[in-house]
């Protein structure tokens, strides 16, 4: 059978260790025996961020922008251990975060459900995906602490030197003080991102914020997400059937614990750190996470949720048998191979990407899987059988 083509290289941004080990057995076993890949590749491992002064993950970003949809391995961020263990120049910041930056772009995380892995909440029977917004808040924050009794007022000075106090609170005593900010443009790229990803994905979108509480600052954030969406894309949310509705953000988690999911949850920085550690243990593991970078004018990095495994990628090294699973590496290229499809039209690539995801999932779903999975996995009349990685990845290829 001919091979599936498309027009429009992919970025392919290669990783770190255990990851990046799958990730050649991924396009080996069951990408390049379909599709003829057409990839610009840039080698994020470690060694070459090194060699390069880290300036390759900046050009990757900037090929995401130009060519539209890139595929990311997981990258080690590098430490005191690391740096030592590499012999690196410097210590390079985390990938994840220069190439969100270049983008600005928000992070959409999944959970990929199977057959016979539950939920912790048992009504759960469709993904809730979680958009975080990663800017500011409590992350960019000036803390201070407050030693003895003192009086404690924000100043700002606009561009002309005007100064205006407002007060905050009088101290009697020791305490502690905060000032934390956002801005209209980073809330906006929010926003689109969100709406963005909801009409692509066919799917609800959830905000939940505290402006009865925080009246002028989550309140700017609600103010922002209504103009955009009503402006914007009121209209292309009608006629895809989808909604946009605002919550208070408790109101808002005490409906998606009842929900039986499938909407996308938007959710402030603290917020979205918090829930999305709930929601990835409650639908069962980290390994079954997705994730996609989207960027406010609609640009799409895919990766895994989970890092390198370095742990497994010591035993490989010793010539160890491992049995790390690929299934979020391996939905990272069908999402970056889908997209492909969807922004060519392209109607073989995007069935292949389909295919690819449901080969994946009935094959966990007859019984075959690595180890993280068959410890959690109960079916009735299955039992499972834990398989290394390669020979997961070819029983996927028979599926498929
Ligand atoms: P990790 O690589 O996600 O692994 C943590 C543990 O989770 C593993 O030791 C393993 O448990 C389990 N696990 C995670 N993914 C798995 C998979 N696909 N299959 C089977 N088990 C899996 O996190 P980490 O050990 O904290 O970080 C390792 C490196 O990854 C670090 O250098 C970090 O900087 C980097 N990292 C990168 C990204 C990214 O690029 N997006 C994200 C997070 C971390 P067992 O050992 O019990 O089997
Ligand atoms: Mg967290």
């Amino acid at each position: 059978m001919a091979k599936i083509t498309y027009d429009k290289p992919i970025v392919e941004l290669q990783g770190d260790e255990m990851t990046r080990i799958l990730w050649d057995w991924i396009k080996e076993i069951l990408i390049e025996p379909h599709v003829s890949l057409k990839t610009e590749y840039y080698d994020l491992g470690l060694v070459h961020r090194d060699e390069t002064d880290d300036r390759v993950t900046f050009e990757a970003g900037e090929a995401i922008k130009r060519l539209g949809v890139g595929v990311k391995c997981a990258t080690i961020t590098p430490n005191e251990q690391r740096r030592e263990e590499y012999g690196l120049k410097r210590l390079y910041p985390s990938p994840n975060g220069t190439i969100r930056a270049i983008l600005d772009g928000t992070v959409f995380r999944t959970p990929i459900l199977v057959k016979g892995i539950t939920p912790y909440v048992p009504t759960w029977t469709k993904p809730i995906t979680i958009a975080r917004h990663a800017y500011g808040d409590v992350y960019k924050a000036t803390d201070v602490r407050v030693v003895e009794a003192a009086k404690a007022e924000l100043l700002v000075t606009d561009s002309a030197g005007n100064e205006t106090k407002y007060p905050v609170f009088d101290f009697k005593g020791a305490g502690v003080l905060q000032g934390m900010h956002n801005t209209d443009r980073s809330i906006s790229a929010f926003a689109h991102s969100c709406f963005n990803f909801a009409l692509s994905a066919g799917k609800d979108l959830w905000f939940g914020a505290k402006d009865t509480i925080s009246k002028v600052y989550d309140g700017r954030f609600k103010a922002i997400f209504a103009e955009i969406f009503e402006s914007e894309f009121k209209d292309k949310f009608d006629k895809a059937g989808i909604k946009y509705e605002y919550t208070l953000i408790d109101d808002c988690v005490a409906r998606i614990m009842r929900s039986s999911g499938g909407m996308i949850w938007a959710c402030k920085n603290y917020d979205g750190d918090v829930m999305s550690d709930m929601l990835a243990t409650a639908f069962g593991s980290l390994a079954m996470m997705s994730s996609v970078l989207v960027s406010p004018d609609g640009n799409y990095e895919y990766e895994a949720a989970h890092g390198t495994v370095t742990r497994h990628y010591y035993k490989y090294r010793a010539g160890e048998e491992t049995s790390t699973n690929p299934v979020a590496t391996i939905f990272a290229w069908s999402g970056a191979l889908g997209r492909r499809g969807e922004t060519e039209n392209n109607k073989p690539l995007i069935d292949f990407a389909a295919n690819l995801e449901r080969a994946t999932i009935s094959t966990i779903e007859s019984g075959y899987m690595t180890g993280d999975l068959a410890s959690i996995f109960n079916a009735e009349g299955i039992t499972p059988k834990k398989l290394n990685s390669r020979d997961f990845l070819k029983a996927i290829a028979s599926e498929l």
